[in-house]
């Protein structure tokens, strides 16, 4: 059996199809623009890329993106008195602090200082908690993105053994959270959990987060299985070309794997989808507006 291939590149396209749509209603019908500004410390290569995409992004829905590009040398003080100002502005419905951050800023103080309104990456401890109480929240953008592809797959998804391997607080645990939410059996594993391999076996939904390239081998996932590589990692392959691969060794896992996303092509396009839907849902949360179901 080969796998489905789950086109998330082709999915994230609809998605942001969708929410242009209902950023131009917005427009229409109140005259409102989500905003959302892009806050970057220093100039780490990936992070930038990782901006530049999020901002193109931004402007190809129609919302307005306002870029903060601050340099290395930023005190968390300086950091914090711009998020404080972001809050403060209403024409910003969303702010999205790049992370990592160089070593002299907290990003937990700093992620702590986003007005929850306005946490688009779902990371301020009041969203945590509101996830984790089965209440309304902004959700983080990778695991909402791992749970819209697994339902393209699975109308529900409810009674499922699902694996999680990462416990990050960014993918692992709010993913695992959002599986739980559908009422899947949701397990996770870490670097201490014992006979991975027989834990992979038993799951009918397998996402991996883990930052180790291709660890998960075909042999460890269970013939049919849904299987989400949300992993990005850089390496130099046998003919000594830099190339990406995931956590999962794609060639052996499609053999026998029910579902699978593609590395790249899977998760990465629909993090920024679900960026962009939750920068539309805070400005309709801010404006006091029901944001459409999407
Ligand atoms: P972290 O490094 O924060 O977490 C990795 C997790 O994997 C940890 O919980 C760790 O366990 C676990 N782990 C590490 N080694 C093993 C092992 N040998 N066996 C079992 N578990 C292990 O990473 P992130 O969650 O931030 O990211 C994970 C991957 O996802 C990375 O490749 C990252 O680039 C990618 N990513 C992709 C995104 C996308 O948009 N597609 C967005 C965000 C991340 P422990 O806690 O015990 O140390």
């Amino acid at each position: 059996m080969r796998a489905h291939i789950i086109d998330g590149k082709a999915l994230a396209a609809d998605l942001r199809a969708s929410i242009a749509e209902a950023v131009r209603a917005l427009r229409r019908e109140h005259a409102v623009v989500p905003g959302i500004a892009v806050v970057l410390v220093g100039d780490d290569p990936a992070s930038s890329v990782y901006v530049r995409a999020k901002s193109k992004a931004v402007g190809e829905a129609g919302m307005k993106a306002v870029d903060r590009r601050l340099p290395a040398s930023t005190s968390e003080a300086e950091l914090l008195a711009l998020i404080a100002s972001l809050n403060a502005d209403p024409s910003v419905n969303g702010i999205l602090v790049q992370l990592p951050l160089p070593r002299q800023i907290d990003a937990q103080k700093v992620i702590a200082a986003i007005d929850p309104e306005k946490d688009v990456d779902g990371f301020h401890p009041i969203n945590v908690g509101r996830l984790a109480s089965g209440l309304p929240s902004l959700i983080p953008c990778t695991p909402m993105g791992c749970v819209r592809l697994a339902r393209t797959v699975h109308a529900s998804i409810a009674g499922m053994d699902a694996v999680v391997i990462g416990r990050s607080n960014i993918v692992g645990k709010p993913v695992a959270q959002l599986l739980l939410a559908e009422n899947a059996t949701v397990t996770i594993a870490h670097s201490k959990t014992r006979d991975l391999p027989a834990l992979c076996r038993r799951a009918d939904i397998l996402v991996a987060a883990i930052g180790r390239p291709e660890m998960v081998r075909g042999e460890w996932i269970k013939p049919g299985a849904t299987v989400i590589d949300v992993g990005i990692n850089r390496i130099i392959d046998a003919s000594g070309k830099p190339r990406i691969v995931g956590d999962v060794a794609y060639a052996e896992a499609v053999q026998c794997a029910g579902a699978i996303t593609p590395v790249p092509g899977g998760v990465g396009p629909m993090t920024i989808a679900c960026l962009l839907l939750n920068t539309l849902r805070a400005t309709c949360a801010q404006k006091g507006l029901t944001a459409p179901t999407i």
